[in-house]
């Protein structure tokens, strides 16, 4: 187990901070009268959803094989992102450690919270430079690391995850939304050795409810309550429970989503090799490909032009567009529009 203090690493005001718990979800009640809560007595949505969402954390644990109390649940992995940095990163003070490039909510959150955002530039394959790494983590000191495997928008699997977490003198979060997509293990298997481990997963990507806005942050006991302890009660909406709940009963759902998608992956990769302003085709581990073209920004425009709406990279990653696996329908109609763009 990797040595880490981690009140020497949280705000103090954080450390200080009680949770709100809700009387009603600290008791278990038979036929209660609710009269507490100033709820309207009528309706199906009548009452405030259950505020440590146990039910759906009892369903993921068994999946996980973690216990309930290592598991947050956010709206969306991106409420979790904001209140990781919350919890750790002192304003005007604090800094967060990025790859470059990679997601971009990682700084915006650390910017809101007037945070410094450093950036680790990835190699020409999109890995992380180990000796630049070992560098910056010793000479500057970042409160939390953000590793984004598959990485968001270069969509490679970072190679030696556990150098990461084990080297870096502070949180690592790695953020899994795509890991489904890919045939890596995820970090949640390192949890018991790395007390300074975050995992993200989110239900937005493999799992097809980006709408119900549901993410999960795995961790140690202690990093669990403190993201609990700082979370709007309410935080995730009883409808949206509820649907994970009944999707995780749904065993095939995911595997048939996942499988239909990288079949479509498969297809499309075969039908970029003949398109002509198709300069290369990075390897992916995700539902997307970033891809570099022959002047980015003009394909990009006349995708647009056609209503096929892509993800412009330009100037960020030189000439590179990212492009997700759609329908059969939706991928079509982007083969069909990108052969009647002139190399
Ligand atoms: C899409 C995405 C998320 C956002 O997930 P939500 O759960 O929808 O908030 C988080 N991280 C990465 C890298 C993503 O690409």
């Amino acid at each position: 187990m990797k040595e880490f203090n981690i009140n020497t690493f949280v705000r103090k005001n954080i450390m200080a901070l009680q949770p709100y718990i809700s009387f009603r979800d600290q008791n278990e009640f038979n036929a209660p009268v609710m009269l507490d809560a100033n709820e309207c007595p009528f309706g199906e949505f009548n009452r405030y959803p259950d505020s440590a969402q146990k039910k759906l954390k009892e369903k993921l644990a068994e999946i996980k094989e973690v216990s309930p109390s290592q598991i947050a649940i956010g709206n969306g992995s991106d409420e979790l992102i904001d209140l990781i940095i919350k919890i750790f990163c002192e304003p005007k003070k604090d800094a967060i450690l990025m790859m470059n490039p990679s997601f971009a909510m990682y700084g915006f959150y650390a910017t809101v919270n007037e945070n410094a955002v450093l950036k680790l530039d990835l190699d020409e394959n999109f890995e992380i430079v180990k000796d630049d790494f070992l560098k910056i983590n010793k000479e500057q000191q970042a409160k939390i690391f953000f590793l984004c495997s598959p990485n968001n928008p270069t969509g490679n699997s970072i190679q030696d995850i556990e150098f990461f977490v084990q080297n870096f003198d502070g949180i690592v979060v790695i953020d899994e939304a795509y890991i489904e997509f890919s045939e890596n293990n995820s970090g949640i298997e390192l949890l018991n050795k790395y007390p300074n481990l975050i995992v993200l997963q989110t239900f937005s990507k493999a799992w097809g409810t980006a709408g119900a806005r549901v993410g999960v942050a795995y961790a140690s006991e202690e990093i669990i309550r403190l993201i609990n302890t700082v979370k709007a009660p309410y935080n995730v909406n009883s409808l949206s429970q509820e649907l994970i709940i009944n999707l995780l009963d749904d065993k095939n759902r995911l595997k048939e989503n996942v499988k239909k998608i990288l079949e479509e992956r498969t297809w499309l990769e075969e039908q970029f090799k003949n398109i002509g302003c198709i300069v290369k085709v990075f390897p992916t581990d995700a539902n997307f490909f970033l891809i570099k073209m022959n002047n980015a920004p003009t394909v990009y425009q006349k995708m647009l032009e056609q209503e096929v709406l892509t993800s412009q990279r330009s100037p960020a990653i030189p000439d590179c567009i990212r492009i997700n696996v759609g329908s059969r329908e939706e991928n079509e109609k982007l083969i069909n529009v990108l052969k009647e763009i002139q190399p």
